[in-house]
């Protein structure tokens, strides 16, 4: 990356000031290096990947702008995406984090976001979850969605990459049986940010709640509560003030296994080793309790 390129696009852009044009690293992402870029005071965070992986860039901002629009819960404001020359980048606002989000903070701000509907579940462009491509398309049947696009998609991956036919058919045999987990339950297409892990959420300078690096699209609020239990645990307290804004169905506890799947099984197929036998695991005791 020339960044002295970059930043003279920037200026000419965004109609900045010219200043001196200094970088620094940013540590902790999974998927792209991000960099802190400063022109003169003015300071920007930047994702830097591949030329071919622009639409993922593109998609991350569509999912920003998403939740931005929401006005419920602070993302960073996305300034620019491009390439040059090998390179794709997205150019956002830098904010500088003091740490994780006060439970009571984010989970009001959380559920007003989940309490932003769309007609149907999906979003307007797909996106990647981790680094694996996430389809989007709309559909008005959630089960549907989630068998097809979410389970259906990562056991495909997974029986390509070898981790076994029995995998692969105990996965198939609870996607056929998806309906025993919803009886009673009707989800409606929410807001989600879809990757909503530890690691994609901070607070800024005044406390307010943060949440970055989304895998935006409609769909079961729930999603996103089971991953926010998966890597860690926002505490009983984020639950308590959540469901005095969103009430949380009695079903959640069996469905955040089979919520959490998707992301496990994508683990697996990113990663390998022990994430397939943890699949496994999840699969065999979501068959036991068949709903
Ligand atoms: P990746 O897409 O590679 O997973 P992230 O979007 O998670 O990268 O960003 C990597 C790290 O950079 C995050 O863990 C976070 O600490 C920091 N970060 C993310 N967004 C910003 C931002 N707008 N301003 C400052 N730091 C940020």
């Amino acid at each position: 990356m020339d960044w002295q390129l970059l930043a003279e696009q920037a200026i000419r852009r965004l109609g900045l000031a010219a200043g001196d044009v200094r970088t620094a690293p940013v540590a902790g992402g999974d998927i792209n290096q991000a960099y802190r870029l400063d022109i003169g005071a003015q300071r920007f965070f930047v994702k830097i990947n591949r030329v071919e992986l622009l639409p993922m860039f593109q998609a991350e901002r569509a999912g920003l702008e998403a939740i931005a629009g929401s006005k419920t819960i602070r993302v960073p404001e996305v300034l620019l995406t491009g390439s040059q020359d090998a390179s794709a980048f997205i150019v956002m606002e830098y904010i500088e984090f003091s740490g994780r989000p006060a439970a009571e903070r984010m989970a009001p701000a959380l559920a007003a976001m989940h309490n932003c509907y769309h007609r149907q579940f999906g979003f307007d462009c797909d996106d990647h979850i981790g680094s694996t491509p996430q389809r989007n398309r709309f559909s008005d049947d959630w089960i549907e969605f989630w068998r097809q696009h979410r389970l259906g998609y990562q056991l495909q991956l997974a029986e390509r990459n070898g981790f076994g036919t029995e995998l692969a058919e105990a996965g198939n045999r609870l996607a056929q049986n998806l309906h025993l987990y919803f009886s009673g339950y009707q989800p409606r297409p929410s807001l989600l940010h879809g990757d909503l892990w530890s690691g994609n959420q901070a607070a800024d300078g005044a406390g307010n709640p943060v949440i970055f690096d989304p895998a935006c699209y409609y769909g079961d609020h729930e999603t996103d509560l089971a991953m926010m239990e998966l890597f860690g645990h926002p505490g009983e307290s984020f639950f308590a003030v959540y469901r005095e804004h969103f009430p949380i169905d009695a079903g959640y506890r069996l469905r955040r296994e089979l919520y959490n799947l998707y992301h496990v099984l994508n683990h697996a197929n990113l990663f390998g080793g022990g994430y397939a036998a943890q699949a496994r695991d999840l699969i065999d005791r979501l068959l036991a309790h068949g709903g």
